[in-house]
């Protein structure tokens, strides 16, 4: 209909409407208020070493602890962040919140190449103020990039090619944060972005680690990606272990890190020190 009258913007409006539905009206309503009730909250998912498995840092998870009980899990909140622009508020909050985490860590005695992990949605990379932003919490708090092990996560879950994003990365890096690509081998062109791309990490996704136990290709495919990843020069972390015989597989290919149900699930904070000095009593 609206495009019988001819007008791109009658069309916008029409789509927005539909849009904004009942329901979603109420969620955004009650991310709001779970915004303002400090219900989002990190979880850190243990990462470990392949080579002599032990734990070297954590991913950060986020989490909405909805009043009065359920967690919900980003798959079903973060699009809608994303889409309203929230996304700039909450993560703004997310890096605090895991920089004052890491520091706070460190203090309480762990290895000085621990790191920390945190997700980036590829929306806040376009934010023009993001750099300034993240330069400004790590002021705040006094510390270093490098001094906490900080590293960032973006997904290729849309393309990131904008010159604009590209600057952003270089500069982060350039101030000692890591940069990884989050499910590597879905979405975007990942081979591509590879050339001239500033990144130090690929995430081999979780969908070809479910494989690797019955499908020949994928192991083939894991081995290629190593091996592609080795003579680049990038680091590799596989996600999603869920089976010994997986574990097994990567450390013999040489792959370096990893992550999974089979040795930690994400954990609330207050967890996480006990959880590493566990990990100490065994090895
Ligand atoms: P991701 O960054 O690839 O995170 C890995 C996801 O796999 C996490 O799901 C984690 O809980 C789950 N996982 C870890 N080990 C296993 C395993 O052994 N088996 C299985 N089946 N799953 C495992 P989660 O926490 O639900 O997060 C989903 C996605 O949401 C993340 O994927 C990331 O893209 C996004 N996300 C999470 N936290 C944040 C955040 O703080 N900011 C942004 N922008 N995105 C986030
Ligand atoms: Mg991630
Ligand atoms: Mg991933
Ligand atoms: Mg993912």
């Amino acid at each position: 209909k609206a495009k019988n009258r001819g007008g791109g913007r009658v069309e916008y409006f029409e789509l927005f409407r539909e849009d904004l539905s009942a329901d979603r009206i109420a969620l955004i309503e009650s991310v709001r208020s779970g915004l303002e009730n400090g219900e989002f909250v990190l979880f850190y998912q243990p990462v470990f070493l392949l080579s002599d498995t032990r734990m070297v840092g954590v991913e950060s998870l986020i989490r909405w602890r909805r009043q009065p009980f359920d967690i919900v899990l980003p798959c079903d909140f973060i699009t809608l962040f994303e889409e309203t622009g929230m996304i700039h508020a909450l993560g703004e909050r997310i890096i605090r919140e895991g920089i004052l985490q890491a520091k706070s860590w460190k203090k309480s005695g762990w290895d000085s190449s621990f790191r920390i992990a945190i997700n980036i949605s590829p929306v806040q990379l376009l934010n023009p103020d993001f750099l300034d932003m993240v330069v400004r919490i790590l002021d705040e708090n006094s510390v270093s990039a490098g001094e906490i092990g900080l590293e960032f996560e973006v997904t290729e879950s849309r393309p990131i090619q904008s010159e604009n994003a590209l600057n952003t990365l270089v500069r982060l890096r350039e101030l000692g944060i890591r940069i990884s690509i989050d499910d590597f081998g879905t979405g975007y062109s990942s081979i591509s972005l590879l050339r001239g791309f500033p990144v130090d990490t690929l995430k081999i996704d979780q969908s070809f680690i479910r494989d690797i136990r019955h499908d020949r290709n994928a192991r083939s495919m894991i081995r290629a990606i190593v091996t592609m990843a080795k003579s680049l020069g990038l680091s590799l972390v596989a996600e999603g272990v869920e089976f010994e015989e997986e574990r097994i597989f990567l450390q013999e290919i040489g792959c370096d890190l990893f992550q999974g149900f089979l040795w930690g699930h994400p954990l609330p904070p207050e967890e996480v020190i006990e959880f590493y000095r566990s990990t100490l009593e065994k090895s």
